[in-house]
């Protein structure tokens, strides 16, 4: 299931608007004051030293703040035909009032919604007029503000990764949170361009409580042209912002069960799946399958090199070698081969696995194939492929050199 990759709601959330602030989820691009108390310097400074990052950093702690990140604010970033002085960008995250969460959609939810705005804005001017006072330009990027994508700029930040409720979710707070952003002049931030949170889409492949959770069919699960599915989230239909409504949020195991909790499930859900896969890749099963389907590989000249791959399983191949007229079965890891090592490759869905080595006469191979299911990938050209005999072996599943069911 990919991940639209789309904001939950104005102010803290990403949104990909297409004209001006006006977002279309009933918060009305409503304005929160600017309560800057210092002006910009005449001649700001470029620089600043390690010593003042940990000062800076100090004073954000004690100001809430929950995580702190930096990276560069780039044009995709930005909602159209909205500028930002200076690329150079800090980003903030703080906890989102509790009260939210407990309190059902509706006016007492929205206020409290609303004075986490407020709060959020208010503590990210005061840390932007120490940073003016220090000689630094700034400008502010508020939490309820359309000007930034905040939740892909957290994300770049690497403060975290965007969920399938579309909204940033980070160790320290899962989604309970907002975020704001400050561009400065200061040149040398640390930037992070690693992210260690990017497990977090897989992981929400298999979850799916926020699409169950949103009361109002603003996130709705898709499927994808490829047979996955992907979450959508329908921006008029959300009431995070004029109701207050944190179903998403409150339904989500970040938030439930917290961040290490869920990594350490994620971890042993993939090392089981792990061992699942390899049952797959046992030689023994595949040499069976070679021997039992032997006529489909008939005619194949010493050297012909048949791949198997399994969508779900990147990192290994079944070689089926032509050699001294036997076909040889071996499993490799990818990352040992240096060049392409086939002269075809079959994809196969890890599920499907089961019913092709449980047959004898080719019959669900060719099946899979012309469905569909089965991708084909070719590797050499046709002139050599018909060299190596394959325009026999291709006929047999129903296949053509350059035709419409194969890829060569
Ligand atoms: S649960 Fe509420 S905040 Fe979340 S997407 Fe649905 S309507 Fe919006
Ligand atoms: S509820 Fe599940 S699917 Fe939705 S964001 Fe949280 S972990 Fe991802």
């Amino acid at each position: 299931m990919a991940n639209d990759k789309k904001g939950s709601c104005c102010g803290s959330e990403d949104t990909d608007l297409e004209e001006d602030e006006e977002c279309g989820c009933g918060c009305g691009g409503f304005k929160y004051p600017d309560t800057s108390t210092k002006n910009n310097p005449n001649k700001p400074k470029f620089i600043a030293d390690e010593e003042f990052f940990k000062e800076f950093e100090n004073y954000a702690y004690s100001l809430g703040f929950k995580s702190i990140g930096y990276t560069q604010l780039t044009p995709d970033l930005l909602t159209k035909n909205k500028f930002m002085q200076y690329t150079n960008t800090i980003v903030l995250t703080i906890e989102m009032d509790k009260g939210i969460i407990e309190t059902p959609p509706g006016e007492k939810a929205q206020r409290l919604n609303d004075l986490a705005y407020e709060k959020t804005g208010r503590l990210t001017y005061m840390l932007s007029d120490y940073l003016r006072e220090k000689g630094y330009a700034t400008e502010i990027a508020h939490s309820y503000d359309s000007i930034v994508k905040l939740s892909p700029l957290a994300q770049k930040a690497g403060l975290g990764f965007i969920g399938n409720n579309g909204l940033l979710i980070t160790p320290e707070l899962g989604s309970s949170l907002k975020i704001s952003a400050i561009t400065v002049s200061i040149a040398n931030l640390p930037v992070q361009d690693e992210n260690e949170h990017a497990w977090i889409p897989e992981y929400c492949e298999k979850c799916g409580k926020c699409v169950k959770a949103c009361p109002h069919e603003a996130l709705i699960e898709k499927e994808t042209c490829c047979g996955g599915k992907e979450v959508q989230f329908v921006r008029k239909q959300c009431i995070g912002c004029s109701q207050g409504c944190t179903y998403c949020i409150e339904g989500c195991p970040f938030d439930q069960k917290g961040y290490a909790h869920v990594k350490n499930k994620f971890d042993k859900m993939n090392a089981k799946l792990k061992e699942k896969q390899n049952k797959k890749f046992k030689p023994e099963l595949w040499n069976n399958w070679a021997e039992q389907n032997s006529q489909m590989f008939a005619g194949l000249v010493n050297g012909a090199t048949i791949a198997i791959s399994m969508i779900q399983n990147e990192e290994k191949l079944i070689l089926l070698e032509k050699a001294d007229h036997n076909l040889n079965v071996t499993i490799k890891e990818l990352k040992e081969l240096e060049r392409p090592v086939a002269d075809l490759m079959f994809l196969i869905d890890e599920k499907d696995i089961k019913k092709i080595l449980g047959d004898t006469a080719s019959i669900k191979f060719m099946d899979m194939l012309s469905s569909g299911k089965i991708k084909v990938y070719g590797f050499i050209s046709q002139t050599q492929l018909i060299d190596k005999g394959y325009m026999a072996f291709l006929n047999r599943l129903g296949l053509s050199l350059g035709g419409g069911s194969c890829c060569c």
